[in-house]
């Protein structure tokens, strides 16, 4: 009998972020990409969120390289984190490497590494399977697809992609290889990618932005032009600068990852600008603003980004205002919304215009819609079908559209995070559920547990309430106190509750704990905080948290 090939998800399955997958077979693993997602408003003070990776601990050695389908954050920003407990080389393509190593790099890890990279259509040998990888068109240059194939056929991972037929670097979505695939080998299990899959329709090509860019640069003559967009957005930052050269203006770029990417995607040959076009940011002051455009970071509104600075008229570089113009070239990520809302708010306070996505075709997705996924499984013609990168409603939603393309009911997979699938002679099962939770990164390193979490939401919604008393146990008296002190819980004058009715129901539930001779400091704090509790929220209807400290003298 064959050796069982299975497939683990650690991540991107039930959310748009942090992907990452293991396939194993005859004892060895190969991850495929180890993402990060970035936190909301849900998850205060977090600075990232990875993937549980205690079921790559359990595999060690096991584990004997990761491949990585492209350069995004979603699909790289783990390895920092998890090369800390485990080493072993990384495929991708040049840039898709690249981008991966600066955060690589910077946690000091490159020793825990190699960097292998692979060309486009290249196969590699990797660990027991052999992997082709397949170009396709996305938002980051030189993405692939995977065509993995192990003892149980060929299994396809379209990692993040849409069919661009016109893309900025003609590299197009090699759809003919997927279909000679298809048709000589025969696909067993495609994966896809899920994250348009409630959209209609087809993407519109990357290629129109750079008319709709051309079109806003025109009818703006005078003032300054920034373009806020993603910084590895490499075709995105070309269309900018080939606009921006033919009208004249100098570009500049702002924000530390913008400025490295460039420079990476111009070394490497994948950006063209010429020498005399690019500028560094600390020469703007000298050129007029009919002459200037800034490529900027902080299209997603993120905190002390360039962007977001600018709008709070806090940049270092620049002070945006009457006469300007700002370009934001990016939807905001579902969770962004607000803070991607305040920005413009606070760009247009300033004086500057803003256009996005909402008032012009300046951005398009990277990700297929429906009829793009329908041309895939068309062309693809799995056997089996596992939809993977979305929210739960993304992946249902693509497993609709499969089953609409003939492929039987029962042979498509609803998987989520934590899921392993095993592919048989002829079969495709869910087998164990492995540890797939988040993992909360909160300053350098660490994990915040879901406990903090909940502390710091009912702190950010509800403040503190401190008690504090001194008692003398062994006499049962209180010698100290009750004393109060509030932070973000205000007890309002009237109508509401008064500190005074604090301080005598503690002073109360004290006395008689203490009289029934209760000698338990811990024992007496929980009577503290269930009697306050109660009172507070009775007649304030707020549950803020509640800290008494007792102690002994
Ligand atoms: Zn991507
Ligand atoms: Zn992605």
């Amino acid at each position: 009998m064959a050796s069982e090939v299975k497939i683990t998800f650690l991540g991107g399955l039930g959310e748009i972020g942090r992907n990452c997958a293991t396939i194993e077979q005859d004892g060895e693993a190969v991850l495929i990409d180890c993402g990060l997602m970035f936190p909301t408003l849900d998850t205060p003070g977090v600075d990232l969120i990875l993937p549980d990776f205690s079921y790559l601990r359990e595999l060690g050695k096991k584990l004997v390289a990761c491949v990585l389908t492209h350069g995004h954050e979603d699909h790289t920003g783990g390895l920092s984190y998890l090369l800390r407990e485990l080493k072993f080389p990384i495929y991708g393509s040049e840039i898709t490497l690249g981008l991966a190593r600066n955060r690589i790099d910077e946690a000091g890890l490159t020793d825990n590494c190699s960097f292998e990279v692979v060309k486009d259509l290249e196969r590699r040998k990797i660990g027991p399977f052999e992997f082709e990888f397949i170009p396709v068109t996305h938002s980051v240059p030189h993405s692939f697809a995977l065509a993995i194939r192990s003892a149980k056929g060929v299994i396809f991972h379209s990692g993040d992609f849409k069919i661009d037929l016109t893309p900025v670097d003609s590299r197009l979505m090699d759809l003919a290889r997927i279909g000679e695939i298809s048709k000589s080998e025969g696909i067993r299990l495609l994966l896809a990618d899920s994250t348009n899959a409630e959209e209609n329709g087809h993407s519109e090509s990357e290629s129109i932005v750079g008319d709709a860019l051309m079109e806003v640069f025109a009818k703006h003559s005078s003032g300054r032009i920034i373009v806020g967009c993603f910084a590895s957005h490499i075709h995105r930052i070309q269309q900018i600068a080939n606009v921006a050269t033919a009208v004249d203006r100098k570009v500049f770029t702002l924000g530390r990852s913008m400025g490295k990417n460039v420079a990476l995607a111009r070394k490497l040959g994948i950006l063209q600008i010429d020498d005399d076009m690019i500028l560094d940011i600390e020469e703007v002051s000298k050129y007029p603003p009919d002459k200037v455009c800034i490529i900027s970071t902080g299209s997603q509104g993120e905190p002390l980004s360039a962007l977001t600075l600018m709008a709070l008229g806090q940049n270092r570089w620049l002070e945006v205002g009457q006469g300007d113009l700002v370009i934001l070239s990016a939807d905001a990520i579902p969770g962004n919304e607000t803070a991607v809302g305040k920005v413009i708010d606070g760009l247009y306070r300033r004086g500057a215009r803003v256009v996005h996505p909402a008032n012009a075709k300046v951005h398009t997705s990277g990700h297929a819609k429906r009829d793009e996924l329908r041309t895939l499984l068309a062309i693809a013609k799995p056997e089996y079908f596992v939809p993977v990168h979305g929210e739960y409603r993304h992946l249902y939603n693509h497993s609709r559209i499969a089953m609409e393309m003939g492929i039987d009911s029962e042979n498509v997979l609803l998987a989520q995070d934590g899921d392993s699938i095993v592919l048989g002679d002829d079969s495709l099962e869910f087998s164990d559920v492995v540890p797939a939770g988040y993992l909360y990164v909160d300053g350098v390193v660490g994990d915040v547990s879901h406990g903090v979490l909940r502390d710091r939401k009912v702190l950010s919604e509800e403040g503190v309430l401190v008690i504090f008393a001194a008692v003398d146990i062994s006499n049962a008296e209180i010698l100290v106190g009750p004393e109060i002190a509030t932070k973000g819980f205000i007890p309002a004058d009237e109508g509401s509750i008064r500190l005074e009715e604090i301080i005598q129901r503690s002073r109360e539930v004290l006395s008689k704990e203490l009289a029934n001779g209760n000698v338990d400091k811990e024992s007496l704090s929980k009577a503290v905080r269930s009697a306050i509790g109660k009172l507070v929220s009775r007649q304030t209807k707020r549950k803020p948290m509640i800290i008494p400290v007792i102690t002994e003298v």
